[in-house]
């Protein structure tokens, strides 16, 4: 695909997003001579900056660039800082953007950018639509001279409402297709894998029904508790932060019936279908059923003192703020009728890892009775980080007398496509963005099916009756009576166990 010339202006641009993740990012695009020919950087926020500190901030002096790229000399690195400017918007949240134009303007006529610009809104969501209004107020959202289009991060909104306002708050200056809402879980080659697998291959498509199904499982653990974020953390919690955008999305590539095609719109539509067929969790006795929420206590992990999420700072007290999060819900299709979902995510778990398990149903007449095997069924595991790979679990025969059974492994990890540059998901995410490719962002109806869904919950948890939370010792698999949410088997699978 050809990526024309453009600018990316980015706001927030003194954040630690746009020096942790965007920059790096374009570093690599930029040594894999994957940016257009004429491209800039444009950094804009409230800080005082010029050019130079901004180079010297984002590029030169960042700690994040010099750890990952440290076979590169300066003279590749200087190059590539001088793409960067900067121009700071004053202090004021209304600020009138005709300085910014005028900046805008002389670069693109200067560099040569056609027109193009990239709008990256890495700045606190309260300013999203502000931004979007100012921009075009400004005239800078116009297309008669190039293209325009505006990225913007998660969270896509608090609730359903809120999500639905930000929608319509953006749409009031920028159409939906110009709208790139980005959730890097997406940019993931394991994600993606997902279509690949289910699409590409005749071997399991036949199989991915509730004829063959038994249950789907998905993880999302992660080792570390809220770090720096309390404040930010306390107010969002398990279920916005990771369920409502970056699990759901998952769950609709399991779910999704094959589309007609490639194109964006195709594998869109194809998605909203699925999250629209998820089974409502509309009354009390089902919301207490279905779902546990638990916090992380203090506790010692390997000989070290951690602390219990009430104790971090920026989280209140009495916080009833969910650090983990489990539910059970069905999708209300001719596929998938009755095959129970079960999706957790939480922090201050054992081990950071991210997988997909569909657990297949044992054959229909055990003929070798005496297997050894407690658990009998096939399952394919998706990982989707770290090591991400494709595992499949399957029954061989232990050699020697008799039909002994044994859980032996199909497995295959990028990390043995050494030849590749796996590309990390903002890189990814960016050029599809710049090449105008839509397929891995969020649409707004996506997003706001994935709310009419969370949002039940959500409300049960602040107003319903009888609603508990549940404690669990930091670097444990979270409360012990998250395991009978698992119809008939009683347990989670545990990354790593056969
Ligand atoms: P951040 O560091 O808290 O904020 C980014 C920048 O926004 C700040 O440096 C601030 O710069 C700027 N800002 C504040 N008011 C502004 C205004 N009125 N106009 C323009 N800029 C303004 O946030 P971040 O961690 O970089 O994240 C940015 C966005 O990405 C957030 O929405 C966040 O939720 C989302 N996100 C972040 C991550 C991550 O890993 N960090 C991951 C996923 C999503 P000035 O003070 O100079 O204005």
């Amino acid at each position: 695909k050809k990526t024309e010339n453009q600018m990316l202006v980015i706001f927030g641009a003194s954040g630690d997003l746009t020096a942790r993740k965007l920059v790096p990012s374009l570093f690599n695009l930029f040594n894999a001579n994957q940016l257009p020919k004429n491209f800039i950087v444009l950094g804009a926020s409230r800080s005082d900056m010029t050019d130079t500190a901004f180079r010297k901030k984002v590029v030169l002096e960042s700690k994040y660039l010099k750890e990952k790229f440290k076979q590169k000399s300066d003279k590749e690195i200087e190059e590539f800082a001088n793409t960067f400017f900067y121009e700071d918007l004053g202090s004021d949240y209304d600020t009138d953007y005709s300085r910014l134009r005028k900046r805008v303007e002389d670069l693109n006529n200067k560099y040569k950018t056609g027109g193009n610009i990239m709008y990256y809104l890495s700045t606190p969501p309260t300013l999203y639509e502000p931004i979007a209004k100012n921009l075009a107020d400004a005239g800078l959202n116009t297309q008669n001279n190039g293209w325009k289009r505006l990225i913007v991060e998660k969270p896509f909104g608090y609730s359903l409402e809120t999500g639905k306002a930000l929608n319509a708050g953006l749409q009031k200056y920028f159409t939906e297709p110009q709208i790139y809402r980005i959730d890097h879980y997406l940019g993931k080659e394991t994600v993606q894998n997902l279509l690949v697998t289910r699409f590409a291959n005749s071997i399991f498509e036949p199989l991915w029904n509730r004829n063959y199904i038994h249950h789907v499982e998905i993880t999302n653990a992660e080792s570390v508790g809220v770090e720096k974020r309390g404040g930010y953390y306390d107010k969002s919690g398990a279920l916005r932060d990771m369920f409502q955008n970056h699990l759901l999305q998952i769950v609709s590539l399991i779910v999704m019936e094959p589309p007609i095609g490639d194109q964006p719109e195709e594998i869109r539509n194809e998605k909203v279908k699925a999250l629209k067929s998820l089974r409502i969790m509309k009354d009390e006795e089902t919301l207490h059923d279905h779902t546990i929420r638990g916090q992380y206590m203090a506790s010692t992990i390997n000989g070290e003192k951690v602390k219990g999420y009430r104790e971090e700072e920026g989280v209140s007290a009495d916080s009833t703020t969910e650090t983990y999060a489990a539910i059970k819900f069905f999708v209300d299709n001719w596929r998938w009728k009755d095959v129970p979902f079960y999706v957790r995510t939480a922090k201050r778990m054992p081990t950071k890892v991210t997988e997909v398990v569909i657990h297949f149903k044992a054959p229909h007449h055990q003929i070798f009775q005496d297997s050894g095997l407690n658990n009998k069924d096939n399952k394919l595991v998706i990982r989707i980080q770290p090591d991400e790979g494709i595992l499949m679990k399957f029954g061989v025969k232990v050699p020697g007398q008799g039909f002994k059974v044994e859980r032996a492994n199909l497995d295959f990890y990028y990390s043995s496509l050494a030849e590749t540059h796996v590309m990390e998901a903002y890189e990814r995410l960016l050029l599809d963005a710049m090449q105008g490719d839509a397929t891995l962002y969020a649409r707004a109806d996506e997003v706001e099916a994935a709310w009419e869904f969370v949002d039940p919950i959500l409300e049960y948890w602040k107003n319903g009756k009888d609603v508990r939370m549940y404690g669990y010792a930091a670097g444990v698999w979270g409360p012990e009576n998250a395991d009978e949410l698992i119809d008939g088997i009683g347990y989670w699978r545990n990354p790593g166990e056969n």
